[in-house]
């Protein structure tokens, strides 16, 4: 019972130490949403942080993220899906998240969309009400360079429009903006200024889309200062992460 109450102490210190950082780092501009990525770290701290007044969680493996989402069933989260996604985990999905920060091929999209279309059948036949479009946000990869091999961390920028336009045709789905990790060993501001710039271009054709899911703990500050409005923190939060077994 005492380790509850200490687990509890110990994440509400880092959680206010976090929004300290945001605050500081928005200085005044609208502070972004911050999601507490709870990958590998129990249920039970997700119902702590639930307690602290956290409502958007993140998590990024989908048998991981359906299992929690069960257990925490009834509670008002909203759960954010960040990690690499296969299609046939879109079924499952779409039953539990409100979003999906890693859309990057169309086969996904189509997949979301077909899974939408599923679930929302199987509430109208339980007699329950559909669910709110997911909110889609195109993962880039930032990385420099033409030839990358697609599909590790994202669509490259200049597929956008096309993930985009396909996105904005599904009625299960609502274009919410980009998402984008910075790429390991570079610059996180120089990433970040490059994503807000392929928002800007987003935006000019669906100006609904001004999301931009950026900044983790190492490189919050850098992805504020570039217009993040959703904030992706694990580490910080909920400090390092147990081994995997
Ligand atoms: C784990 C993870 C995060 C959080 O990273 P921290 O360094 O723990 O803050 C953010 N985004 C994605 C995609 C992740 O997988």
């Amino acid at each position: 019972m005492s380790t509850t109450t200490d687990r509890a102490a110990d994440l509400q210190r880092r959680l206010e130490r976090v929004r300290h950082r945001i605050a500081a780092a928005a200085l005044g501009r609208t502070e972004p949403e911050l999601i507490v990525v709870t990958k590998y770290f129990p249920a039970s701290d997700v119902a702590l942080l639930a307690g602290l007044g956290v409502r958007d969680v993140g998590e990024n493996k989908a048998q991981e993220a359906e299992a929690k989402a069960a257990e925490l069933a009834g509670s008002d989260l909203r759960w954010h899906f960040i990690g690499q996604l296969q299609t046939n985990k879109a079924k499952s999905v779409v039953r539990y998240a409100s979003a999906v920060h890693s859309v990057d091929r169309p086969g996904l999209v189509a997949a979301l969309g077909k899974a939408m279309a599923a679930e929302n059948r199987r509430r109208t036949e339980a007699g329950e009400p559909e669910r709110a479009p997911v909110d889609c946000y195109l993962q880039l990869d930032l990385r420099a360079g033409e030839d990358l091999e697609p599909g590790r961390g994202g669509a490259r920028p200049a597929d956008m429009l096309e993930l985009a336009a396909a996105v904005s045709a599904d009625p299960g789905l609502s274009l919410a903006g980009l998402m984008a990790v910075a790429p390991l060993g570079g610059d996180p501001a120089e990433a970040f200024g490059r994503l807000q710039e392929l928002s800007a271009d987003l935006t000019a054709r669906y100006p609904q889309a001004a999301g931009i899911s950026a900044g983790m703990s190492q490189d919050l500050e850098a992805a504020v200062a570039h217009g993040a409005t959703h904030l992706r923190i694990g580490s910080d939060v909920l400090g390092p992460r147990p081994a995997v077994g």
